[in-house]
């Protein structure tokens, strides 16, 4: 029986943000499994043929206002400042997602268009992001117009692609997401650090777990050597009803199918990612080389179309927001607080949509905690 002293499952962000901590703060001995062939969990990116830094789990664009988070990545990468902007194809037309003063100027005639633009700042102001549904419940017809205009085109037939269902059966958290942007500013992410590590995020995660005191193993699955390991402290970034065995049921999941393809010309379409809300089975088409303005004279994109998540079949991407599916992780973490040493986090832990940069801070607010 191996004895470790502190042993990590899922070499992703959150565990390779503990993982640096521990050994470089602690000075502690580290053992990182991972039970896929590679480091960085869904943000894995790689060089294709071509020179294209292709995201093999989708495209994956850092933002953070965290400054500790930023300052704590910028330690193992340089930076290219991109931001990131999205377009979506509605009624023929490429316009700016989330659906902003812009779009609205492209997609109504200019009277309309002005007196849209009038009545939402007079009533909400400007530079600000209103939920889709607080704009229905406005009373006003114009911008119930708008609303339902927006609703329709943008927001129902990619929720039901996306999530297979209706907008009204997912929760508002998940609804109040997809706002109305009251401003010209095209981009999507408005947060104060915005870009992508110069050498993709696979370097990134390499340089985190470069240490002597941390030893990383790939292809090996936690149920595979549960038994023949003992450790001090436990953090396991897997799914925690996996842990348990399932023993309260099976929290469910959306999951992702992405065709990549190649194309022999130097550009697919105008930008790293456009919304197909309405036409086609695909929600998304990422194009790569946009991210780190890779050269070759071809390009290689991914079709991205939602499925239900299915054991063994494919992969976890989105932990569905629904009452019954936070009761049943609660009752999870309580059996997971009865365990002395083990600790569970990441999206997959903690059974909680995280963006890279809020995945990161949880793992150093956690290490945090270790110190004393
Ligand atoms: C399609 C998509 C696009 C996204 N785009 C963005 C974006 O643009 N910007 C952004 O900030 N965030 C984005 N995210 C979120 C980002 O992917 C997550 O924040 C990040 O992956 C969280 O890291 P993690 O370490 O918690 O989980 P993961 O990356 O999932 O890592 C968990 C690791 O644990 C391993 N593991 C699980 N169970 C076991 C086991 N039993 N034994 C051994 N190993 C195990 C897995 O193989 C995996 O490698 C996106 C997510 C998706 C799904």
């Amino acid at each position: 029986m191996k004895h470790v002293k502190n042993l990590i499952v899922g070499a992703g962000f959150s565990g390779a943000t503990l993982a640096n901590k521990i050994a470089t703060e602690l000075n502690e001995e580290v053992v990182i499994i991972d039970a896929k062939n590679h480091i960085g969990g869904n943000c894995y990116d790689y060089y294709d043929h071509n020179g294209i830094c292709i995201h093999q789990y989708g495209t994956h664009i850092f933002h953070t206002n965290l400054k500790n988070v930023w300052d704590f990545v910028s330690q193992f990468t340089k930076w290219n400042p991109y931001m990131h902007a999205v377009k979506g194809l509605i009624d023929g037309q490429l316009v700016p997602i989330p659906f902003n003063l812009n779009s609205i100027h492209q997609v109504f005639p200019k009277s309309i268009a002005d007196k849209l633009e009038t009545k939402l700042i007079d009533t909400f102001g400007f530079n600000v992001k209103v939920p889709i549904l607080k704009l229905r419940g406005t009373g006003d017809k114009d911008l119930e117009f708008l609303a339902d205009y927006i609703y329709e085109k943008i927001f129902l037939h990619y929720t039901l692609k996306q999530w297979g269902m209706k907008p009204e059966d997912l929760d508002p958290a998940v609804t109040g997401r997809v706002p109305v942007y009251i401003s010209r500013d095209d981009r999507y992410f408005q947060d104060k650090y915005q870009g992508i590590p110069l050498q993709g995020y696979t370097k990134v995660i390499e340089k985190m777990l470069n240490h002597p005191n941390i030893k990383v193993h790939l292809d090996t699955k936690f149920e595979t050597i549960k038994n023949d390991i003992t450790y001090d402290r436990l953090f396991y970034t897997g799914p925690i009803d996996e842990f348990f065995d399932y023993e309260l049921g099976e929290l469910p999941y959306r999951s992702l199918k992405f065709d990549f393809v190649e194309f022999d010309k130097p550009y697919f379409q105008s930008g790293a990612c456009i919304n197909y809300p309405n036409n086609y089975d695909f929600t998304r088409i990422g194009e790569y080389k946009y991210f780190l303005d890779d050269k070759s004279d071809k390009t290689v994109v991914s079709f991205e179309y939602p499925q239900s998540f299915k054991r063994w079949e494919n992969e976890r991407y989105y932990p569905i927001v629904k009452d019954e599916n936070g009761e049943l992780y609660a009752k999870y973490l309580e059996k997971a607080k009865a365990l002395p040493n083990v600790y569970f986090l990441g999206r997959l832990g903690d059974y909680k949509y995280y963006d890279m940069d809020k995945a990161i801070n949880r793992a150093l607010e956690l290490f945090e905690t270790l110190k004393g």
